[in-house]
């Protein structure tokens, strides 16, 4: 694993894609001034239609390599295919990125990870375009097979038709936060870029990502980001990148206040306890629930029934308001509740049945 420093967020920065060598050496040199781990730049561009620019290739590896030599700033790039790879290593690569269409593609992946059998170099694994945390998952343990031991994810945002909150990709926070849960040693880094699509979204969601306990950060950085030949609405130049690092947060996990530290402890504690009441309470809720569940069998009644669930939709939300707590919130937690009410009461039915086809 890439070692995680809590007070310091791993940095990676960089241009959508290598254009020329003046863009790169030019970048190169901001960049190296802001403490970032490595400079980013796509040399192979995977292109939703075709006809627009792929990127330069093998010719801007040479840039690359070059630039990170003179400024001492390892350089990463997106590799799709053992080609990729086998080039990248030639020129003297920093790290590699696995980018989100290719981690949807579980042969691909393993094709990748192949080529790098017996070569431990840094890769970072970004989110598949589908929110499927296990081919995330997957992506990165394959690496781990073939030997990889300093692995990073990238949570770039999920494709969706049209993405309610404007961004050009959904974030859906809870599954980033469920791989950091299953893989606590794995840095999770961020890419606010390709979330938002939008250069004046980015702070908000970089500061957002830190509030979540990532480890890093991925920032798409031009220096002239109005004339790119790809993502230009997303990209930021080097100095607004330097006025969106110094106004970033880094937040911890525990205070040094001793004071605080032990009030937080104590309502936790609290938490913790209402948390044991609600699971007790839920367990007597479908006790109770397959009571009635035996009269619905027993009188030939569906499990489901609308006119129900509309009724405690109605009268959740009644009590949802009266505590100024979020409707919806509640409508989709009792969805859950009464989904798995119905699951309980048809699992007894089949019981039931079973046992009465035993009898007979
Ligand atoms: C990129 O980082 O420029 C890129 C193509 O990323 P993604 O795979 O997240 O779309
Ligand atoms: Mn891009």
């Amino acid at each position: 694993m890439l070692t995680i420093n809590a007070s310091k967020p791993l940095l990676i920065a960089g241009p959508c894609s290598a254009e020329s060598q003046s863009q790169i050496m030019a970048v190169a040199h901001s960049l190296s001034q802001l403490g970032i781990s490595y400079m980013r730049v796509g040399v192979w561009k995977p292109r939703t239609r075709p006809g627009a620019f792929e990127g330069m290739g093998v010719k801007a590896l040479e840039w690359l390599q070059e630039a990170s030599l003179a400024y001492g700033l390892p350089y990463i790039t997106e590799v799709a295919e053992p080609a990729h790879v086998e080039a990248a290593l030639r020129y003297g690569a920093g790290a590699l990125w696995v980018g989100a269409r290719t981690t949807v593609n579980p042969f691909q992946v393993q094709h990748i990870a192949d080529a790098l059998a017996g070569i431990d170099i840094p890769i970072f694994v970004k989110n598949p375009v589908n929110p499927d945390i296990e081919l995330w998952q997957g992506a990165i343990e394959r690496f781990a097979k073939a030997g990889i031991t300093r692995l990073a994810a990238i949570h770039r945002g999920f494709t969706g038709y049209k993405t309610p909150s404007g961004y050009r990709n959904q974030p859906n926070w809870p599954i980033p936060m469920e791989l950091k849960r299953r893989m606590p040693a794995l840095p999770l880094l961020c890419d606010p870029s390709h979330i938002t699509g939008n250069a004046s979204l980015i702070a908000d969601v970089a500061q957002k990502a830190l509030d979540l306990h990532f480890d890093g950060l991925m920032i798409e950085t031009h220096p002239s980001p109005a004339t790119a030949l790809t993502d230009a609405a997303q990209q930021i130049t080097p100095q607004q990148l330097q006025t969106l690092l110094e106004g970033l947060q880094v937040k911890a996990e525990t205070t040094p206040n001793a004071v605080r530290q032990t009030q937080l402890e104590y309502l936790r504690q609290q938490v913790d306890a209402i948390d044991a009441e609600i699971i007790d309470l839920l367990a007597r809720r479908m006790e109770i629930g397959m009571q009635a569940g035996e009269i619905k069998y027993e009188c030939g009644l569906t499990a489901y029934q609308p006119t129900r669930w509309r009724e405690i939709v109605e009268e959740t939300g009644k009590r949802a308001d009266l505590h100024g707590l979020n409707r919806d919130f509640i409508t989709k937690l009792y969805e859950k509740i009464h989904l798995e009410g119905i699951r309980l009461q048809l699992a007894l039915w089949r019981t039931n049945a079973d046992s009465k086809a035993e009898a007979q």
